[in-house]
């Protein structure tokens, strides 16, 4: 892989495109190299722009891969040509239909309880060969009861859908225990399952994704006022750097 890396306000996001990254993926899972992965958007940037100690452990991410549209747009705007997004939910299903192919492992952290039970019929059905480990709702108040029982199931992937920064916390809390890959995946299991829909293609090829969730979601509003912070402080970075 090209390990060609863009730094935006400090994060060193990988810069290739999906394929690419997957492949990358599959052949540490391979070699059970320990990996975590934050999948970040201009809200996680902002946060963690916020909140030093959740910045201090994504920016220790093996991979730090754009979620957003915003990374791709601030990336343009300090002079780099980002392929591509590398969406959690894209990452867990191509990693679910190769780990099916190749009889791998999984377990399954997040989402409400009645979506994980969802889930698990979905997974049954369409990766029959996918050894599944675990599956255990987020609303848990033992964290270290849930670790423990990843840590002795040894999954190759574990998919940790707590929404940010809970997720990178406990990731970043348990990840050296165990040499697997770790990945924060955000509401996926709730798209996978069907509770909530994603964007139809249009949208998602004309980047107005999040358009989409807005109109579905208003409450995100405010959310979404992290996408023109994050766009004037990369412009305020670029300024800088050419004034160097
Ligand atoms: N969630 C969870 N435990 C919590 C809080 C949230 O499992 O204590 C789940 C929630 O049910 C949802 C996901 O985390 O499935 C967060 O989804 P959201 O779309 O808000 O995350 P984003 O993709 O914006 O990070």
């Amino acid at each position: 892989m090209k390990n060609n890396k863009i730094n935006i306000l400090g994060f060193h996001f990988l810069n290739t495109n999906f394929n690419d990254f997957l492949n990358n993926i599959k052949y540490r899972i391979n070699k059970k190299e320990n990996t975590f992965v934050v999948t970040a958007n201009p809200e996680i940037i902002t946060y963690a722009l916020d909140h030093p100690k959740y910045s201090n452990k994504i920016k220790q991410a093996d991979y730090l891969v754009p979620d957003g549209v915003g990374i791709l747009k601030g990336a343009k705007i300090l002079g780099a040509n980002m392929p591509e997004r590398i969406t959690g939910y894209d990452v867990l299903l191509e990693l679910l239909s190769w780990g099916n192919k190749n009889n791998k492992s999984a377990y399954f952290l997040g989402a409400k309880p009645e979506v994980i039970k969802d889930l698990k019929n979905i997974l049954i059905d369409k990766y029959p060969n996918l050894k599944i480990k675990g599956l255990q709702d987020g609303y848990f108040k033992d964290d270290e009861k849930v670790a423990k029982d990843i840590i002795k199931q040894k999954p190759d992937m574990i998919f940790v859908a707590l929404g940010f920064p809970k997720q990178e916390d406990f990731i970043f809390k348990y990840k050296n225990k165990l040499n697997s890959l770790w990945i924060g995946l955000g509401g996926s299991f709730d798209v996978l399952s069907g509770h909530t829909d994603r964007a139809p293609k249009f949208w998602i090829k004309h980047n107005i994704e999040w358009l989409y969730r807005l109109i579905k979601q208003p409450s995100r509003f405010k959310r979404m006022l992290s996408l023109p912070k994050f766009i004037y402080l990369v412009k305020k970075q670029n300024k800088k750097s050419t004034h160097e």
